[in-house]
């Protein structure tokens, strides 16, 4: 049988590879060169199934000549990846009548008769393809259950049931190579990232009995916690010798941890329990992996069937590989390598505890990561007096808009009916690492009667308990149990071998003191896009503001700015502290102004009180300042060209702060970037008054001091004119929320509505505010780039939207040449190890193949 290379018996030196005969194959073939007790296997290759499934089988005879006689085989899939699955394996191949008398004899009726039942059960329903109901009413107990089986068997097929072991077999062979090949298995296993032709081979082996005068049993064994990763012994162990009941039937789970369910396998079988201890360590060390390990007690003898990569959650994974690195059994870039970037997200973040129940009220987009429960309340107000009694609170809204943004940062998480992944709610709650779902459309929001109803039709009040799992964008009933960020050891060793791989930097959006606080936490090189206009929202601005907007002249706006002008030098001097001499690009102000203003009467009455005027005349201005299309209107430079005082006051702030924060720190160059340009001659404006402020405070303070402008590429005009609006800007930055709401003339706080229509009807791959749209705004990014570095060859480039923290956008930026990236200060460690494996990838070479397979694997687990 060594001669053909179709059906291989695995011995240390068989021809067996994982392009061939698949994972499992290979795996059984490394144990057995370890010389660990694995039964006798027999390998299948993808040809050799393929060719089954088309009708043609091996030589079934040959193959159970393999086999010491009379011994039962299970059939096991073995593809080239585990995550790839494969059909369920049948176990007990070859039992028939004449094994059951035999087996009766040495194990009882009932024991024997447990055995054939389940594998006629099988059969029937994998090979046979019986509906399993025909089952349901039989009970499982013992001979008479057993007959009734094989009757209904007979009945069903109009033949006996088989009791030739090759027929046997052969019928198993061939329905595992036909489900292999079914539409949804093929369409399964590659949404897991397989390719259409993947192969699928199977293995053959013998199956240990499981009785004798020892101990007998079977189970899985592991030396490490599958949800922490920390060396602990677990796994699972079900004795048939206890009680002597067979396989399972009516025998108690005896567990390698002990606990109260019954005796440790270390104390039935302690021989057993170390020789099994020694294996994994073998294991973890030849095979370079923590492994799981399927094995049987056969008479007190250990046999291993199997070895499985240990099944792990996020944060398992990071310290499962770190620690193989520390221990000198992988490379750092294999550990690097080894972890999802992704999933890093989950280690950041409080989350739902995997194990514990969830009960979903209804779901939305997945806004911002991480899970949170709290008490309902349904506006900032409510949020605020809820924080200042120390009880967390999730804050419901239809949307938010900028006055919402004390409410958030008083809540533990906030839910909102309308919006999509770049809407407001979605980046300040990103920005702030606060659990938030948008876009929750299938449930009834009712804010004026204070309701939320759920997808099923439950009410839910004010004050009534949720979670929001901004992780997976469903929200539950109560408060399940969590599991706590764990930016442990294992966390921080990964990401300081991630900086020392990665050639793309990586800035942080961050907007508050807070957000930079984190951002240095996690390690940004600086901030990328300060936002300026957050800052204006605490209610002691938000007045000031609204004054400013009510003033008819220059003079009388610049006035009222005096007076906010100390504020900001604050808010920048804190954030240039925070970061100790990093980049800091603050971006200047950028939304409407009518943004500012209250719409509800009441807020009108009291802005007139304030104001000392007539509640008409507020009326009239909130009317005024309406637009039909703000995000197309005035805003971002268009203010700074027509009311230019604003970004006088921002830009006189920014450089008091620098020279106060260089004062007694690094010295501060700080970068000012303009939003929503689409002409040269907007740069031109804004650059001839920021340099005159510059000048007046360089000589009121008598002190020097460099600033750098640059230009924020957020209309397709500014993408496609970036080599004349290059030369007066030191570095471009792209802003791929604007730039892909303007490309596809997509509101990015409307798409929420219809996006899932769209995905679902193959309109869009992917959530274009979501996933960068490589072939047309991408489009935009290079020509950009191109004739931006035309204009001024050392230009810096970047990007600043929410695709920042992409692995698939850092991918195309890095590509693209571009010198960082910038995202929110919870995305940091995504990006630097994202930008770590781009960088090991292309040190390895055959760089296109494998990019392309990270990047599918990306890709399929941000659908996820
Ligand atoms: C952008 O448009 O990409 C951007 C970063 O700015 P904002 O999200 O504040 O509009
Ligand atoms: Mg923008």
């Amino acid at each position: 049988m060594q001669n053909n290379p179709n059906t291989t018996l695995i011995t240390a030196k068989a021809p067996v590879n994982v392009s061939t005969h698949g994972g499992r194959a290979k795996c059984l073939q490394r144990l057995i060169r370890l010389e660990l007790p694995v039964p006798t296997t027999v390998a299948l290759s993808f040809d050799a199934v393929r060719q089954i499934a088309e009708g043609y089988l091996p030589d079934v005879s040959a193959i159970v000549e393999q086999f010491s006689k009379d011994t039962l085989l299970c059939v096991r899939p073995s593809s080239e990846d585990p995550d790839w699955g494969g059909p369920g394996a049948v176990l007990n191949i070859g039992m028939n009548e004449i094994r059951y008398a035999q087996l009766s004899n040495t194990l009882g009726h009932d024991a024997a008769a447990a055995i054939y039942s389940r594998f006629v059960q099988s059969y029937a329903i994998n090979v046979a393809r019986l509906d399993p109901d025909v089952f349901d009413e039989i009970p499982n107990d013992g001979s008479d259950s057993l007959l009734a089986m094989l009757q209904a068997y007979e009945e069903e097929t109009d033949e006996r049931f088989p009791q030739d072991p090759r027929e046997q077999l052969a019928a198993v062979l061939g329905s595992m190579a036909r489900a292999w090949d079914g539409t949804s298995a093929r369409l399964l296993r590659q949404a897991k990232g397989a390719p259409a032709d993947a192969g699928l081979g199977l293995v053959v082996q013998e199956m240990i009995p499981g009785f004798g005068k020892g101990e007998c049993g079977s189970g899985v064994f592991q030396l490490v916690n599958t949800v922490t990763g920390l060396p602990q012994i677990t796994g699972r162990y079900l004795s048939q010798s206890q009680g002597r009941e067979a396989l399972g039937a009516g025998s108690a789970a005896l567990y390698l941890e002990k606990d109260e369910r019954g005796p440790s396998l270390e104390e039935l079988a302690p021989r057993a329990f170390e020789e099994l201890k020694e294996d994994a360590a073998l294991m973890r060390v030849k095979l370079r992996e923590e492994m799981q390990i399927e094995f049987v007690i056969g008479n007190g003898k250990v046999h291993i069937l199997d070895g499985v990569r240990v099944p792990r959650s996020s944060r398992a994974t990071v310290r499962i590989a770190v620690r193989l690195a520390q221990d000198g059994i992988i490379t750092p870039q294999e550990a690097l390598m080894r972890v999802e970037p992704n999933n890093l997200t989950e280690l950041l973040h409080r989350q739902v505890n995997p194990e514990s129940k969830r009960d979903v009220l209804g779901s939305g987009i997945a806004a911002s990561p991480g899970a949170a429960t709290g008490r309902i309340v349904f506006n900032s107000a409510d949020a605020q007096a809820s924080a200042s009694r120390r009880e967390p609170c999730v804050l419901v809204r239809r949307e938010t808009s900028p006055e919402d943004v004390r409410g958030m940062h008083a809540a533990a998480a906030v839910l909102t009916e309308k919006g999509g992944i770049t809407s407001h709610a979605a980046v300040i709650g990103r920005g702030l690492g606060l659990p938030c779902i948008v876009g929750a459309s299938a449930m009834r929001f009712d804010t004026k009667n204070q309701t939320i109803t759920a997808s099923d039709g439950r009410v839910l009040k004010a004050g009534d308990v949720i979670t929001i799992d901004g992780s997976s964008g469903e929200v539950l009933a109560g408060a399940p149990e969590m599991l706590e960020a764990a930016l442990d050891d294992a966390f921080q060793s990964l990401m300081a071998w991630a900086d020392a791989e990665r050639d793309i930097g990586i800035r942080a959006n961050a907007d508050t003191p807070e957000d930079a606080q984190t951002a240095r936490n996690f390690d940004a090189q600086g901030i990328g896009l300060c936002r300026t206009e957050h800052m204006f929202f605490d209610p002691a601005r938000l007045i000031v503001m609204r004054e400013m907007i009510f003033a008819e002249t220059s003079e009388g706006r610049a006035a009222v700015l005096a007076r906010l002008l100390p504020m900001q030098r604050d808010d920048f001097t804190q954030l240039f502290r925070i970061m100790e001499g990093k980049p800091v690009c603050i971006r200047l102000f950028d939304p409407p102004l009518h943004e500012f203003l209250p719409t509800s009467r009441a807020g009108q009455r009291e802005l007139a009180e304030a104001l000392d005027i007539p509640v008409s005349d507020v009326t009239r201005r909130v009317d005024e300042m309406g637009e039909y299309n703000p995000m197309l209107g005035l805003r971002g430079v268009r203010l700074g060209v027509t009311v230019p005082e604003i970004y006088d006051m921002q830009a006189r702030a920014i450089f008091e702060a620098t020279l106060e924060a260089s004062d007694k720190g690094d010295p501060v160059v700080p970068e000012i970037m303009i939003p929503l340009v689409s002409a040269r001659r907007e740069v031109e404006l804004v650059k001839a008054r920021l340099d005159a402020v510059a000048s007046a405070v360089r000589s009121e303070r008598g002190r020097d001091f460099d600033y750098r402008l640059g230009v924020m590429v957020e209309t397709p005009r500014a993408a496609l004119r970036a080599n004349e609006i290059a030369p007066h800007s030191a570095f471009l930055s792209f802003g791929t929320n604007d730039l892909t709401q303007m490309t596809y003339g997509l509101s990015r706080d409307d798409a929420g509505r219809f996006m899932s229509a769209y995905i679902q009807k193959g309109v869009f791959p992917e959530d274009p505010f979501h996933v960068l749209d490589q072939d047309g705004v991408g489009e935009l990014l290079k020509l950009g780039a191109e004739r931006g570095r035309i204009g001024n060859p050392g230009i810096t480039l970047s990007i600043c939207g929410e695709h920042g923290g992409n692995p698939e956008s850092i991918a195309f930026c890095r590509e693209a040449g571009f010198d960082y990236v910038s995202c929110s200060p919870f995305r940091v460690p995504v990006a630097r190890l994202a930008a770590a494996q781009l960088a090991i990838n292309h040190k390895m070479g055959d760089q296109k193949s494998s990019l392309a397979q990270m990047l599918w694997k990306w890709r399929a687990r941000n659908r996820k």
